[in-house]
């Protein structure tokens, strides 16, 4: 099978899949050869898989997929999907039963039609740092809906769930401001880094950014500990600590029947 498209969806995708393969044998599968009959191939457009990611967390990522026994397929734009075959743009040809098309991010249309509010190329609303839309004070947006400039980068703020939380918390403040006809704050993004779970067993490839004042790579357990972690803390934000620890018992109580593969 393919997935097009590197970013961490794809990336994610690959290493579930694998690991998805491997453990078919525990269903009655015994006579599938996991790394021979289920071929694996990632195909990204630009020259390293994980772009939006420091290099040395893209090049550990390609490492531990490589292992994992993903083809990667880099510098390579697909041109063409059909039935069982990919072609990409350099003439190259990938035999593939399954084709998941997982290159890049758009906003829904409904956006563009929004009484005229400017939108970007991938149809997200234009905020300036207070996150009123360009042209109207009163239209606030955010998350992965809006495009926020990033000072000191080259990029918007990245449509990642971190980002969504801290506009969420500076929105509060923003229009309780607005309210008061008090000046508006300007949203400063904080990159707390990046985590890319790379399957059941294996080892997560990772960052942790602007918060330690530097960056620095994890991988193997302590990376996977800290993926598990930050779930958990989602589920804390949602529901409270008590019924996080709850959920976390009764997982555990659980995890012997629960399905062997990531089902979300
Ligand atoms: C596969 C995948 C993996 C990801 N992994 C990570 C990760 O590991 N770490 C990370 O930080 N980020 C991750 N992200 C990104 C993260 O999920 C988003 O950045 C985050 O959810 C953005 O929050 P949001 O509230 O802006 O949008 P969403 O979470 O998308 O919420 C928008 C909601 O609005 C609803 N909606 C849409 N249109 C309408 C409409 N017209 N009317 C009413 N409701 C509507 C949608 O149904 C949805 O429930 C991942 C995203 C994907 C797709």
């Amino acid at each position: 099978m393919a997935i097009v498209g590197g970013g961490a969806t794809g990336v994610e995708l690959s290493a579930e899949l694998r690991n998805t393969a491997q453990v078919l044998s525990a269903y009655g599968l015994h006579k599938l050869d996991p790394r021979h009959d289920v071929g694996i191939v990632l195909i990204e457009a630009g020259p390293r898989i994980l772009p939006a990611l420091q290099e040395r967390v893209s090049t550990a990522t390609a490492e531990l997929l490589t292992k994992l026994g993903v083809k990667l397929m880099t510098s390579e734009t697909v041109a063409e999907v059909a039935p069982g075959i990919i072609r990409t743009a350099s003439g190259k040809t990938v035999r593939a039963d399954l084709t998941v098309w997982a290159a890049g991010i758009r906003a829904p249309a409904i956006l563009s039609q929004l009484d005229g509010l400017p939108v970007n190329r991938l149809g997200q609303l234009n905020v300036r740092r207070t996150l009123q839309t360009e042209i109207d004070d009163n239209v606030f947006a955010l998350g992965d809906c809006a495009a926020c400039p990033w000072p000191g980068n080259e990029k918007n703020v990245p449509p990642r769930a971190q980002a969504a939380h801290q506009q969420a918390s500076f929105l509060l403040k923003a229009l309780a401001a607005r309210l008061d006809n008090r000046p508006l704050p300007e949203f400063t993004y904080r990159d707390f880094g990046s985590l890319v779970s790379l399957g059941h067993f294996s080892a997560v490839g990772n960052l942790m950014g602007g918060v330690i004042g530097g960056n620095m790579l994890i991988e193997g357990l302590f990376a996977r500990f800290m993926y598990m972690s930050l779930y958990r803390l989602h589920i804390a934000a949602l529901h409270g600590y008590a019924r996080m620890v709850l959920d976390t018992f009764a997982y555990w109580l659980r995890r012997t029947t629960l399905p062997r593969v990531k089902l979300h």
